[in-house]
């Protein structure tokens, strides 16, 4: 069994479409939704864990490529810009999962491991350089 974190983009054309319905029944998988969000242009957006055989999420993303599903290629709605972080460390205590850390203290940089980001946004909200942000 797998885990793999998706992040979607679903046009308006194909909002109407049952895609989470066809992943859990056609591809027999575990669907965690992190976050969801239409805009006001009635498009999607998704990030979400999928839990199954690997054979099935790799059928599963085809599914969803052939749909018109636009897949993002970081997985992840959070992005963070390593450039512009000056390692200031507010981020910190308001990330609850510590994805955002410190892995050394001799430099005390800010690292990420994207793979506990639960996506909550706080670091967004409390970053005060635009390190990080969502893409939607
Ligand atoms: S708050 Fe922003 S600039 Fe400061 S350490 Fe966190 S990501 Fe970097
Ligand atoms: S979105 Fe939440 S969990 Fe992810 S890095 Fe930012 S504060 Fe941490």
């Amino acid at each position: 069994m797998a885990t793999k974190k998706i992040c979607l983009f679903l046009p308006k054309s194909e909002m109407e479409k049952p895609v989470i319905y066809h992943l859990v029944k056609d591809y027999d998988l575990v669907i965690n939704i992190f976050r969801a969000k239409i805009t006001a242009e009635e498009e999607g957006y998704l990030v979400i864990d999928v839990n199954g055989t690997e054979e099935n999420i790799e059928k599963a993303m085809e599914y969803m490529r052939d749909s018109n599903v636009i897949l993002n290629e970081t997985n992840r709605g959070l992005q963070r810009d390593p450039d512009k972080c000056v390692h200031c460390g507010n981020c910190l205590s308001h990330c609850p999962t510590k994805a955002l850390h410190i892995e050394d203290q001799r430099t005390r940089k800010i690292e990420f491991k994207e793979d506990l980001c639960i996506e909550c946004l706080a670091c967004v909200r409390n970053c005060p350089f635009g390190a990080c942000y969502s893409i939607f």
